[in-house]
C-alpha cells in the first residue's frame, strides 16, 4: 500500500468532445490540485435510457459504475452527451453520490443560453468544468453551500450555473483542503 494518492479518472461515455474532456481534466488539476487522467471511452449507457422521458437515469449509470470498480482511481467522473435526470428533478447537469467515488456530467443542456440562443464553445466548456468540479466536490463530501459566490451553490438552470463562480468560497475551500490532506495520510 502506498500513500501516493490515486488520480481522478475522467471517462467519456460515448463519443464526447475531446476538448470538453481536456478542459474538465485541466480544471480538476488546476482548481483541486489533483492528478487527473482521461480514460478510454466506454459505451454510451443505453441501459439507463428512460424511454418515456427520453433522458438517461443518472442513478442507474452511477450504480453500473460501482460494478466496474476503476480500482486505480481515487474518483471517477463520467462525461456524456445525453440528458440526465434523477426522479425528483426534471433534469440535472450532473450527479454524484455524497462522499462516493463516482460522478456524472451531462453536456446536453450546456450549449444554450438562458434565452435559447447558442453559446460560444468557450462558455460551454466553462460550464462543463463547473459542473464537473461541483460534482467532484460532492465526492469529497462538500454539501451545497448557501453562499451564491461559491461553486457548491446549487444550480437548477443554466442562468444559475452562469452566475455560479468556478471557485469555492473560503469555508468550502478550507473544508476541501482538510479533506484532501486527511486522505493522503
Ligand atoms: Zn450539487
Ligand atoms: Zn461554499
Amino acid at each position: 500500500m502506498s500513500s501516493q494518492k490515486k488520480p481522478v479518472g475522467v471517462v467519456p461515455l460515448g463519443k464526447v468532445s475531446e476538448i470538453a474532456l481536456k478542459v474538465i481534466a485541466a480544471n480538476i488539476s488546476g482548481y483541486f490540485n489533483l492528478s487527473v487522467q482521461i480514460l478510454p471511452p466506454l459505451e454510451q449507457p443505453e441501459y439507463a435510457l428512460d424511454e418515456r422521458r427520453f433522458q438517461y437515469d443518472a442513478g442507474i449509470i452511477l450504480k453500473a459504475f460501482e460494478s466496474m470498480r476503476f480500482k486505480d482511481y481515487e474518483k471517477v467522473v463520467g462525461v456524456l452527451n445525453p440528458d440526465l435526470f434523477v426522479p425528483i428533478f426534471t433534469h440535472v447537469f450532473g450527479e454524484a453520490k455524497q462522499g462516493g467515488k463516482f460522478a456524472l456530467v451531462s453536456l446536453f443542456r450546456l450549449g444554450k443560453n438562458p434565452d435559447g440562443s447558442p453559446s460560444p464553445s468557450s462558455l460551454i466548456f466553462e460550464r462543463a468544468a463547473k459542473v464537473a468540479l461541483h460534482e467532484l466536490g460532492h465526492l469529497f463530501n462538500l454539501l451545497h453551500c448557501q453562499e451564491k459566490r461559491c461553486l457548491m451553490h446549487f444550480s437548477g438552470d443554466i442562468q444559475d450555473l452562469d452566475e455560479t463562480p468556478i471557485y469555492l468560497c473560503r469555508y468550502c475551500s478550507t473544508f476541501l483542503k482538510d479533506r484532501l490532506l486527511s486522505q493522503s495520510e
